[in-house]
């Protein structure tokens, strides 16, 4: 069971005041806060452990190596994955996705392929695959959304062709929350030899997920959405796939010989990870990965489960509120409307009272339109909000909703 108490104060910012009010924080899907061990691990690597990793023979290199290969071995073990050749330190998910695309494509697609993404897709992936089907010449096939914010799945069967060569989809909407069923999308991908990413920026941090049960054969995610540092990131790849993909970028780390007539690549996952890598981020994620462990993360899903129910009967009492997504399966964001009153408006009161919402398009442009909609006010949760926050959450909208 989770213990909101103790949890909250292994975060040393949500005892903050904002304005004088006391911080309520609810813009975890854009990033989360980061508990104490994370904030003193990366103290630590730069007091006692800084030494740049893989091309050093001294004791404090080896070391810092030691400890960011750790971290890789406990990201490989936290999504499930078969071999630590198969997880790639990035920047991020969009990091990851602009990889996977770039590379993907070289490797894979040609004039007249098919790429599928689907319509509620954060424009970290959409945007990567136009910039290379302008290189490449294939084209983008998208899943329609429908009005309950669940895919077409019907209409998705109908897309694949014998063109499809891969299908790259989220896991959950950071807009509408919609929980997608992925292990179903891949095993009808698969049914064609289709191998199938998946954007999991919105599921690691809430949700099991377990790349090879899911049989996904690349998985990106950020370190800073799971309680990690900024700027480290992961992509999953299959083994099989990464093999024939050429890497992104060229610089140190990623060769095994370099002459001016020829320059070989280095293995896995070296061969995708060019220059000084962010060691102290992989050390720090990984120290953010145990502590969510800690919890556990079926524990903190059905705490949030709970959490977000409770925000969509608490939000319905509320006259003129639109929630937008009705999923059936959903995970821990909530993005709603009220009245005519513009998200930013709303959202700009709301942070008068301590209550951090975003507000706009959340990076999904296309499905904003496609819900007819130019933006929302958006609550996202984490495992440390609680009940009597979302109780000021929907005092304050009350408040915000008898000014206007
Ligand atoms: N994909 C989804 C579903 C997201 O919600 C986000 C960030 O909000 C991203 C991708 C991009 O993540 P990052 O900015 O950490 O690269």
């Amino acid at each position: 069971m989770i213990d909101v108490e103790k949890i909250r104060r292994d975060f040393p910012i949500l005892g903050r005041e904002v304005y004088g009010k006391p911080l309520v924080y609810f813009d975890n899907a854009a990033t989360t806060q980061k508990p104490r061990c994370v904030i003193d691990s990366i103290s630590e690597a730069y007091c006692n452990e800084n030494a740049n990793v893989h091309r050093g023979i001294h004791f404090l290199s080896q070391h810092a190596t030691d400890l960011m290969e750790s971290a890789r071995d406990k990201v490989r073990q936290f999504i499930g994955a078969g071999s630590t050749e198969e997880i790639i330190f990035t920047r991020g998910t969009t990091e990851s996705i602009n990889l996977l695309a770039s590379s993907f494509s070289r490797a894979f697609l040609n004039k007249g392929d098919e790429v599928i993404i689907s319509g509620m897709e954060h424009h970290s992936n959409i945007v990567p695959w136009q910039i290379q089907s302008e290189i490449h010449g294939f084209k983008i096939k998208v899943i329609p959304v429908l009005d309950n914010g669940e895919l077409d799945l019907e209409a998705f069967k109908t897309l694949i062709s014998d063109k499809t060569r891969l299908v790259s989809i989220t896991h959950v909407s950071n807009v509408l929350g919609t929980v997608n069923p992925v292990a179903e999308i891949i095993t009808e991908a698969h049914s064609h030899g289709i191998p199938v990413a998946v954007d999991g920026a919105q599921s690691v941090p809430h949700i099991k997920v377990n790349v090879q049960e899911l049989g996904a054969d690349f998985y990106a995610f950020s370190g800073h959405k799971i309680y990690g540092p900024t700027g480290i990131g992961v992509l999953y790849g299959r083994k099989e796939l990464l093999e024939q993909m050429p890497p992104y970028q060229g610089g140190g780390e990623m060769i095994k010989r370099v002459t001016f007539e020829k320059t070989t690549y280095n293995e896995l996952p070296y061969k995708f990870e060019a220059g000084t890598p962010d060691y102290v981020g992989s050390i720090a994620l990984a120290k953010a990965l145990d502590y969510v462990q800690s919890i556990g993360i079926d524990n903190i899903a059905g705490y949030e489960s709970e959490l977000c129910n409770y925000a969509i009967e608490r939000l319905n009492s509320i006259p003129d509120i639109r929630i937008i997504g009705n999923a059936g399966h959903r995970s821990a964001v909530v993005s709603f409307l009220v009245g005519n009153i513009y998200p930013s408006d709303m959202g700009t009161l709301l942070d008068r009272l301590g209550i951090a919402v975003r507000t706009g398009h959340h990076c999904a442009e296309p499905l904003m339109d496609r819900m007819g909609i130019p933006g929302t006010v958006r609550a996202s949760f984490a495992f440390y909000n609680t009940k009597a926050e979302i109780d000021t959450l929907v005092a304050g909208i009350e408040r915000v909703r008898k000014m206007f």
